[in-house]
């Protein structure tokens, strides 16, 4: 470790228990050793970063009482036993890998305020009827190998069997890099955790959009995560000379361009959490100044609420595409690329947690629509589910300028506390 570390590590080490050690804890975790990279935040799965995360994370678990491990999924373990050894848990957490250029608090802030509030009750000697278990996921963002949420698929058994046959761009097979991380790659499924064993799951995140900057609030209550689709677009025209007469063409670039704008008409006129994306749209190796354009690929990405609204929208669209293409003499074809079903978030719990914020904050939280994926989504199939947003400065994340304000974390850890109390006294959460 570098003296630079050592310093801002011992200075971490000193500071008082609360929300500001958990944004203090970000920011040292967003700098080397923790970090794969020097001059910003890389914190891929299984690189140096993570293992280096993993081990500080552990002594911070220790230190707020819990037994700490590496699930076989790589996802780091801290659990706190309840009134009854044994007992179902309330599962707190989010993931410490991070994008490229990363900013220090999404996913991360998530975990450091689950120690937090384990630190709170160790401290004042505290046991709830069910235990309370912190988690890390190992991988959400797939920032290293071209998958995804890794660790909460597999904790929520909802992994497909070929999902470890991946490489990182290196060449470095996934089951090879968790070989080398003392990782079983046959057990990674062994993560799996039976319904019944984890009794609620709570997830903390920066907002990742302005909504709750632009209302004044520093805290708000997600109400459902959304459902969201990834498709291909291929238009097949024909590749023509410039010069050919406008009624002789069959041009794939004009036809998807209507396409792109029934997409963006569709989505626009649907309800206000319906969103579609064209990201990316290429016009192939043969377009030229000169050419009509033979084919064309784009990508749309489709993300509602709802999934039923989703696919509402999705069969809206492939009809608008089917009929432009059948007027303009075009072939198409549509590829599913990728499908997130989407969550609800638990009424109870989100009453819950609605409950907490106002005893705390002293104000009623909005309920927002995440489009943006996350853990608790697939957490969401073997337990219910909620989550605390916090404000985060112009809702800018995947940012090295990503930034939260430590009154507002304060303010979240206080009421994931009492949000546990409030659980505490629910017959629904006591152990038998
Ligand atoms: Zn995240």
């Amino acid at each position: 470790m570098t003296r630079h570390a050592e310093v801002a590590l011992a200075a971490a080490a000193a500071m008082e228990p609360g929300g500001a050690r958990a944004v203090a804890r970000c920011d040292l975790l967003s700098r080397w050793p923790f970090s794969d990279t020097r001059d910003h935040l890389f914190r891929p799965f299984l690189g140096p970063g993570h293992e280096a995360t993993c081990e500080i994370t552990t002594s911070w678990m220790q230190e707020a009482g819990m037994t700490v491990s590496l699930d076989p999924a790589g996802n780091i373990l801290g659990r706190y036993e309840g009134l009854t050894p044994g007992a179902p848990a309330l599962l707190v957490g989010s993931h410490v890998d991070s994008v490229k250029d990363a900013g220090s608090y999404d996913g991360m802030l998530g975990v450091m305020l689950g120690v937090e509030l384990v630190d709170a009750f160790h401290r004042a000697g505290r046991r709830l009827p069910f235990a309370l278990e912190v988690i890390g996921f190992g991988d959400e963002e797939g920032s290293r190998f071209p998958s995804y949420m890794l660790g909460s698929r597999s904790v929520a058994g909802v992994l497909p069997p070929d999902a470890l046959a991946v490489s990182d761009r290196g060449g470095v097979s996934l089951v090879n890099a968790l070989s080398d991380w003392g990782v079983d790659p046959d057990r990674f499924a062994d993560a799996y955790r039976a319904p019944g064993e984890v009794a609620a799951y709570l997830e903390a995140h920066i907002e990742q959009a302005p909504s709750l900057e632009e209302a004044g609030l520093p805290l708000g209550v997600v109400s459902s995560i959304a459902a969201q689709a990834r498709y291909y677009f291929t238009v097949e025209g024909m590749a023509a000379h410039a010069g050919t007469a406008m009624h002789k063409r069959r041009d794939a670039l004009t036809a998807s361009a209507a396409i792109v704008l029934a997409i963006e008409e569709i989505a626009a006129r649907g309800p206000v959490d319906l969103v579609a994306t064209v990201g990316w749209l290429s016009t192939g190796e043969n377009s030229a100044t000169n050419i009509v354009s033979g084919a064309v690929t784009f990508s749309l990405d489709l993300r509602a609420a709802l999934r039923e609204t989703r696919d509402r929208a999705a069969s809206e669209i492939f009809a608008a595409a089917a009929a432009i293409c059948a007027e303009r003499r075009v072939g198409h074809a549509v590829e599913e690329r990728h499908q997130l079903a989407g969550a609800v978030c638990d009424q109870m719990l989100n009453e819950a947690l609605s409950g907490a914020v106002r005893d705390v904050a002293g104000y009623e939280p909005p309920l927002i629509v995440s489009q943006a994926g996350h853990d608790a989504m697939n957490i969401a199939a073997i337990a219910p589910v909620s989550m605390l947003f916090i404000r985060c400065a112009g809702g800018i994340s995947h940012n090295p300028a990503e930034s939260v304000l430590d009154d507002d974390v304060e303010l979240a850890l206080a009421a994931m506390i009492r949000f546990a109390d409030e659980l505490a006294q629910n017959p629904r959460f006591r152990s038998p």
